[in-house]
């Protein structure tokens, strides 16, 4: 199969160059009377090297560097702020072409986080995370990068910072790897770029099309060459593009699902995307995923005083995990403007994951990243919001 039919959605010119497979460039360059093993070397220069001027890809002639420059091959985006956080968490705001913006976050990560990113079991002998030779001797501190995939959010989480103004609009995939390619600059000399979740604003599963060319020019030999267990794509639980998901990438993709609710009552009030797929059906897509071996799909359970947050929630959730190959984190809720929910005290939070560990649920809390900045999990959500016209939840969630 080539890359182009593997990947569905926009075709030809309608791409953003940035957005363009190997493939696609194959196309193009004919289209031009050039000729096609050209296409590797455009795609690696804006891919692995992250040069997106054509002026400077030496290797190719100078009338095809106008005719690239003329095609509109230039970055959709560039980092306009960066934010320290105490704990090196760094934030980045990146302005797109239409004047909106969007965040990501460099996290540093600590052995405990890395198994809970990537989703590995931690009694399975995991090859990919076992350093090879030459990271023995030359040992780097594993990051996990957090990219946004939507301007705002549609789905209308009550404890999210990110959709408060609806969505503005979904990232194409040009913009979506582009993320990946300038904060590769914010990476400190000692640190290596290790996982990749899709947690930042934005509901991956929502513009699929976009997601998954972005997760083909993400993954790709000659481009970032990422491992796809390395990344993992997190979901409100859009059902139908969960089977699409496990489908297109063999399950090879790791999934986290944000559940936060162990029955449709509770879910219900803090998720209106509950309404459309309840729980039995998103647990259905579940079972139905093509996890690989020693893979497990990671549940996200937001903790909010009084809501979801009891032992008899726990023992609910427990049941209702029962014979999924699920590792639950619990996030206790971060702070949000404007949201009258909170996080349970610390000793409400150990007893829940108590009761789950009691249970066999494997289990573990998330700690708190780059409060300082507002770049914990829910906190993205872009106080200088460029953009107008946020579009209301109720369109996008309305079935069919
Ligand atoms: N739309 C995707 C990814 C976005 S957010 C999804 O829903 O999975 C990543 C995680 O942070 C989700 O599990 C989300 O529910 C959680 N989250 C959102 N707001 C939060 C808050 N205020 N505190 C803690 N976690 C939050």
């Amino acid at each position: 199969m080539t890359d182009a039919t593997k990947t569905r959605g926009k075709q030809g010119a309608d791409l953003h160059p940035v957005a363009r497979l190997p493939d696609d460039w194959a196309a193009w360059l004919h289209e031009q009377g050039e000729r096609s093993f050209r296409a590797g070397q455009i795609f690696r220069w804006i891919h692995q090297r992250g040069v997106f001027e054509p002026q400077q890809m030496s290797d190719l002639s100078k009338p095809l560097r106008q005719a690239l420059s003329d095609a509109g091959v230039v970055a959709p985006m560039s980092v306009e702020q960066v934010l320290r956080s105490a704990d090196g968490t760094r934030k980045l705001l990146m302005r797109l072409s239409d004047g909106s913006a969007v965040e990501c976050v460099l996290i540093p990560m600590t052995n405990e986080d890395d198994a809970d990113v990537a989703c590995v079991d931690p009694d399975g002998d995991d090859d990919e995370t076992a350093a090879s030779p030459e990271q023995a001797s030359l040992p780097k501190k594993p990051v996990t990068l957090c990219v946004s995939t939507q301007v705002g959010c549609a789905m209308a989480c009550a404890f999210c910072a990110s959709g408060r103004a609806g969505l503005t609009r979904g990232l194409g995939a040009a913009e979506i790897v582009t993320q990946v390619l300038l904060s590769r600059g914010y990476v400190d000399a000692d640190e290596q770029l290790r996982n990749l979740v899709f947690m930042g604003m934005g509901e991956p599963l929502h513009h699929y099309d976009e997601t998954v060319r972005a997760l083909r020019l993400i993954t790709h030999q000659d481009g970032l060459g990422m491992s796809p267990r390395r990344i993992t794509v997190s979901t409100v639980g859009l059902a139908p593009n969960i089977g699409r998901l496990g489908s297109d990438f063999d399950g090879k993709i790791g999934l986290a699902v944000s559940l936060h609710a162990p029955n449709d009552a509770v879910r219900n009030a803090i998720m209106p995307i509950n309404r459309r797929f309840d729980i039995a059906e998103l647990l259905g897509a579940l079972r139905a995923y093509p996890l690989p071996k020693r893979r497990r799909i990671t549940i996200e359970y937001t903790l909010i005083d009084g809501l979801n947050d009891s032992p008899e929630h726990a023992h609910e959730l427990a049941v209702l995990l029962t014979g999924l190959r699920v590792k639950v984190n619990l996030i206790p809720m971060n702070p949000v403007d404007g949201a009258d929910m909170r996080a349970p005290s610390p000793r409400a939070v150990d007893a829940f994951r108590a009761v789950l560990a009691s249970r066999r649920v494997s289990c573990s809390v998330r700690k708190r990243r780059g409060d300082d900045v507002d770049a914990a999990c829910g906190q993205l959500a872009l106080k200088r919001q460029g953009g107008a016209n946020p579009i209301p939840a109720e369109r996008v969630l309305r079935r069919g």
